[in-house]
């Protein structure tokens, strides 16, 4: 059990709770937020809750309390879950995950940065100097990443628009000798907009207000977002003043990890590309179409070093492959030409955005670990992803991430009831099943082959001639019509808060979200014509060159169709579900106390919310619906060993099992416990109240 604090903090455990409702969770949830106490159990999960200010909760005098303790013998911290998937993967060789949820701005990066800083910490004593190298490199990477994968939004400041989950591997004795890093779904489309509120990536903002004027000027570049169609949206109220000292931070990680200057003076090249190519406007001069403003093809070609009439023709048309195997030159519509430009734009900053991260990778990877010297090679995942998004207006991108959200908490259930019936298992102890709802069918919605929604929106997508999104609303009301969690404005004609012939509404297992099918189709098609990839792979810039491996091949030989967005989405989803059910899976479940980001608000209704689709109280009643309490005899002896005769001062029995089962007999608790092999199984978590109570009075 956590150590046990003043009731005044309330329960260190939800597990604990006098009776298992809604109301008795949230105050304590409540109670705890507002004595600073933002850390609660439920078992072995971490409930934690944003607290919006600075805390003294995270020195190097914390990460010692925690260090190599077991859970309960402290106040519920993250450093103590960083610990218990730490001893696990050191001394029974686990693979383990620490899985991060919650909504955006509810600390879940917050939390995977404090995670790798104990890590960190408590690895690596006889301070080597490769695994020094890469920690350092674990750690730096953050700063790079959010420089080019995080965004001001509405939510939250520094709001990371990918998914990121990262392995750090160890070594025999235990210190990290590496890592890799996975990136899911970069939210590409705020390359184009944001809402009103939001900005941009902030590389871009980084770069105009941080870089050197000769810089600038080598890049074409002026110091004024505004003047940029991709980041004037979010120019006017809304730079940060940490822009201009971040550039320098990044560039200066950077170099630490391992990136050249020229890779550097590439990575800049590229960002002033994007901004360039958002002003390129076209006009229509009779059937044809021309660029507006001449000057910025010469200085674009300049950026992406390739020949400024190639450049041209490709802003201006595409080659298109006739039956007979020839290739004739089209000319772009000005509405295909502004399409095919920002789709460019688009691709170019994922891309690079993917480099980054490949480039990161190539310094961590694990080299040369040879296991027959070093013993096998374990992994602690932290896995930082998008939690569950319910806007005004949802799109396709919210589509994917609530998605992603369901094949999680599928997981969860699935885990944390594997986990209790395997530790049941394991201790040798009897176990009756739980009944839980199982979100199987939700996900069955999304990804079942030809019937699931990705399968109807793929299917859509190929047919040829002109699909619209209307269409494909169509064949989802046809098809899913009848599935329980699937609506829409046409099925539903009564229900006024659905546009009819746009909106289709999915019962998530957080709760109802209205999706405009508006933009599907042509988000799932992501459709980038291969002229581009042909011109940037012919650029003499070797990083940009190496972003594009496919524009090698011509025009005539592109036959196969690559995969659509929601499908190379779902694979990735099932892979990571995949790898991280093979891991022993810890948990952290964060909670945003309100929207306006203060430290003061405990907004119940936000909260209630949160922790009704977290599933936490269900986890609560898992928890307490078999033993609620477990601990190894010896830990558990040494708590409570004043409490009886038989093991006061010295116990007398020859096992801490049979000395645990005087104390408990004595006790009178002897019909809610159960003994496993190594630990004692606790039903009524009261058991531990009257032990402590009787502890306190000695
Ligand atoms: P998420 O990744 O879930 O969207 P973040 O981790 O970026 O959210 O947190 C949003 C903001 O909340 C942070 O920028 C920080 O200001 C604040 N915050 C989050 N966790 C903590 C914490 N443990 N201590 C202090 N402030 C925090
Ligand atoms: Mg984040």
């Amino acid at each position: 059990m956590a150590e046990q604090e003043s009731l005044e903090f309330g329960k260190a455990d939800f597990v604990l709770l006098d009776q298992v409702t809604m109301e008795h969770f949230m105050e304590n949830l409540k109670l705890r937020f507002e004595m600073g106490r933002i850390y609660t159990y439920i078992g072995e999960v971490v409930v934690s809750m944003n607290p919006y200010k600075q805390t003294q909760l995270y020195g190097k005098d914390v990460i010692e309390q925690y260090q190599g303790r077991e859970l309960y013998e402290r106040p519920p911290h993250l450093y103590a879950v960083a610990d218990a998937a730490y001893k696990a993967m050191k001394r029974r060789a686990k693979d383990t995950c620490i899985v991060i949820s919650g909504e955006s701005g509810a600390g879940k990066t917050e939390a995977s940065k404090y995670i790798m800083q104990y890590i960190a910490a408590i690895t690596n004593p006889s301070q080597r100097e490769e695994v020094e190298r890469v920690k350092n490199v674990l750690l730096k990477s953050n700063c790079v990443l959010e420089a080019f994968g995080n965004a001001k939004t509405n939510r939250n400041d520094n709001s990371s628009r990918f998914g990121k989950y990262m392995d750090i591997n160890f070594d025999f004795k235990g210190d990290p000798t590496g890592g890799h890093i996975n990136n899911y779904l970069l939210e590409k489309s705020r390359i184009l907009h944001q809402q009103p509120g939001e900005r941009n990536f902030h590389s871009f903002y980084q770069l105009l207000l941080g870089t050197s004027d000769a810089q600038l000027a080598s890049l074409h570049l002026c110091r004024d977002p505004a003047a940029y169609r991709f980041t004037s949206e979010g120019a006017s109220n809304n730079l940060l003043a940490s822009d201009q000292s971040n550039f320098k931070d990044v560039a200066d990680a950077m170099k630490v990890i391992g990136f050249s200057p020229e890779e550097i003076d590439s990575v800049y090249k590229i960002l002033a590309t994007i901004l360039h190519l958002g002003n390129v406007s076209f006009v229509a001069e009779g059937d044809a179409v021309a660029i507006e403003n001449r000057e910025l093809v010469s200085q674009l070609a300049e950026l992406t070093s390739t020949q400024p009439e190639s450049l041209l023709r490709t802003l201006l048309y595409r080659a298109v492959a006739t039956g007979g195997g020839e290739v004739i030159e089209k000319g772009h519509s000005a509405k295909e030409a502004n399409y095919a430009r920002d789709a460019c734009a688009k691709a170019i900053y994922e891309r690079l955005f993917c480099w980054i991260v490949g480039r990161i990778n190539t310094v961590i990877e694990v080299k040369n670990y040879d296991a027959r010297l070093h013993g096998k090679n374990t992994v602690i995942a932290v896995l930082d992803i998008y939690g569950f998004e319910i806007f005004d207006s949802n799109s396709f991108e919210q589509f994917c991430i609530n998605y992603c959200n369901e094949k999680l908490q599928q997981l969860f259930i699935e885990l944390i009831l594997r986990q209790e019936q395997e530790e049941y298992q394991r201790e040798g102890i009897e176990w009756q099943h739980i009944e839980y709802f199982n979100n199987q069918i939700i996900v069955d919605l999304v990804e079942q082959p030809h019937k699931g929604i990705i399968s109807i929106l793929d299917e859509a997508c190929l047919t040829g001639g002109q699909v619209t999104d209307a269409m494909f609303l169509e064949s989802m009301n046809t098809k899913l019509g009848k599935h329980p969690h699937y609506t829409s404005r046409k099925l539903c004609a009564t229900d006024k808060s659905m546009e009819f012939g746009r909106d289709f509404r999915i019962k998530h297992y957080a709760g109802n979200v209205t999706y405009s099918v508006e933009g599907f189709i042509d988000k799932n098609k992501d459709t980038l014509f291969q002229d581009f990839k042909r011109l940037m792979y012919n650029s003499t810039d070797p990083v940009l060159r190496d972003m594009w491996p496919e524009g090698e091949v011509s025009i005539t030989e592109v036959t196969k169709r690559p995969l659509t967005a929601a499908t190379l989405f779902k694979n990735s989803m099932v892979a990571l579900v995949e790898n991280l059910a093979s891991k022993e899976p810890y948990y952290v479940r964060c909670i945003k106390p309100n929207d306006q980001k203060s430290p003061l608000l405990f907004d119940a209704e936000r909260c209630r919310h949160q922790v009704e689709y977290l599933g936490l109280l269900e986890n609560v009643r898992v928890r307490r619906a078999g033993f609620a309490y477990r601990q190894p005899y010896d830990r558990f002896l040494l708590r409570y060993k004043m409490t009886c005769e038989y093991t006061w001062p010295n116990h007398l029995m020859p096992t801490d099992q049979e000395a645990t089962r005087a104390l408990i007999d004595q006790h009178g608790f002897q019909d809610d416990v159960a003994y496993g092999h190594t630990k004692l199984f606790i039903r009524m978590p009261q058991i531990l109240f009257c032990l402590e109570q009787e502890r306190a009075q000695l």
